[in-house]
């Protein structure tokens, strides 16, 4: 039983408290408690330097800290050493560096490159750039309406010419998880390489990416309490060693000559400029904070609130949930749309009643295509999000075909 709660925990969020809004575009984006705002401005007063460049106090003192944010990134995802953490700008840029270094230097033609149909454009359009420039193949993982992918769609996109394999954990539309052991296992039974996109579960679930198995492992730290502008790539170290650099620069050599350089070890040959101290300092505060309430008490409490929020809809007419009936695989998303309603009029009316929802395609255009819904609305629950809320956001929904004018058929 955890020791805090959703009103608890409030009072560190001074957004949320100092708003009457209810905030529900969580996927999009987490609020940041003031722990994390204290770390990010604490490094600013007080340890401001470039890191890894001066060798007086201060830039030793700066680099200590950002060298210890990595080691706590390295303890929340299980990794096998601080090497393997790359720091980021975010689940984009660190999905990019594996698709430039990794599959431009490994990928040709007649190899073939596995996407799920459920994917972030971040996660796919960085593997149509690749396949383009090496000839490599581009096959989809296709899924059932409920986000699910059947053994029988695995056994359609894997082959032997499978190199790459490109998933998310979690759909930032449909909230579904995917079997990542099974699609890791298919993966390598192929010679395959994963890559998983953790964006949306990194701040829900606990993840171990040794047990998981993956090989990259990409996330943003603003959607789990962090500040925006910091993002972190997980690679297994002899991957990360056997590859080219992504970007080139200050802080990535080792020494450089008029025509060659040679390069820094790892993490640094992925971190070329200056990088985001402040920011790494920032997601080991969100970290710290997320381990004291704990993963496995966030994961059930948010558990609770979309069973809660999905079981609601479930009983409104005209509204129609995306994906799994089950509320327990929607990991705080609701997507939905409403009988003869356009999603950017529902998103309208919620605002209207001080509701922050989404409405779009959530750049997941291909998966809304597969679906035949051109775009929807998308609700998304965090741990610190209440009850309460959920049941303005309902009544809000309930009443968004009265606002435009339809009656009760
Ligand atoms: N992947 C998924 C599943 C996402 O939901 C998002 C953002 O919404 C991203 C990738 C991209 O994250 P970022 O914009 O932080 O790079």
């Amino acid at each position: 039983m955890a020791a805090w709660n959703a009103q608890s925990v409030r009072k560190d969020f001074v957004l949320l408290e100092n708003t009457d809004r209810v905030y529900f575009d969580n996927a999009a984006t987490s609020q940041k408690p003031q722990a994390v705002l204290d770390a990010t401005r604490e490094f600013y007063e007080k340890y401001n330097a470039n890191v890894l460049r001066g060798l007086y106090p201060l830039s030793v003192e700066a680099t200590e800290r950002y060298e210890q944010a990595r080691q706590t990134v390295r303890q929340f995802i299980h990794a096998a050493c601080p090497e393997e953490i790359i720091f980021t700008r975010n689940t984009t840029e660190s999905m990019n560096l594996v698709a430039y270094s990794y599959g431009m230097a490994n990928l040709k033609a007649g190899d073939e490159i596995v996407v799920s149909i459920l994917e972030h454009h971040s996660n796919l359009l960085p593997w149509q750039m690749v396949s383009k420039a090496t000839g490599a193949k581009l096959v989809f993982l296709e899924c059932e309406p409920d986000g699910t992918i059947s053994a029988e769609q695995m056994d359609a996109a894997f082959s032997e010419h499978t190199k790459l394999v490109a998933v998310t954990q979690v759909s930032n539309v449909l909230g579904c998880v995917n079997d990542i052991p099974t699609l890791v296992k298919r993966a390598h039974d192929c010679g395959a390489v994963i890559l998983v996109d953790a964006a949306q579960s990194a701040p829900h679930m606990a993840i171990d990416v040794q047990q998981l198995g993956v090989d990259f492992l990409a996330f943003s730290g603003h959607k789990m309490l962090a500040p925006m502008g910091i993002g972190v790539l997980y690679g297994k170290r002899e991957l990360l060693e056997a590859m080219p650099p992504f970007l080139t620069g200050g802080e990535m050599i080792e020494s450089v000559s008029r025509y060659d350089a040679i390069y820094a070890e790892l993490p640094h040959k992925f971190e070329a400029g200056t990088v985001n101290a402040a920011g790494a300092v920032g997601l080991a505060a969100a970290i710290q904070y997320l381990n004291t309430l704990g993963m496995e008490n966030v994961h059930r409490a948010e558990q609770e609130l979309t069973a809660y929020l999905i079981k609601g809809m479930q009983s409104i007419p005209h509204v129609h949930l995306l994906g799994s009936a089950r509320p327990d695989n929607h990991t705080g998303i609701a997507s939905f749309t409403v009988d003869r309603v356009h999603p950017h009029d529902i998103s309208e009316i919620l605002s209207s009643d001080g509701i922050d929802i989404r409405a779009g395609h959530h750049c997941a255009q291909p998966l809304h295509q597969h679906l035949g819904i051109p775009s929807t609305a998308r609700a998304s629950v965090m741990f610190y999000n209440t009850v309460a809320e959920v049941d303005r956001f309902l009544e809000s929904v309930a009443n968004v075909r009265k606002r435009m004018g339809f009656g009760d058929e």
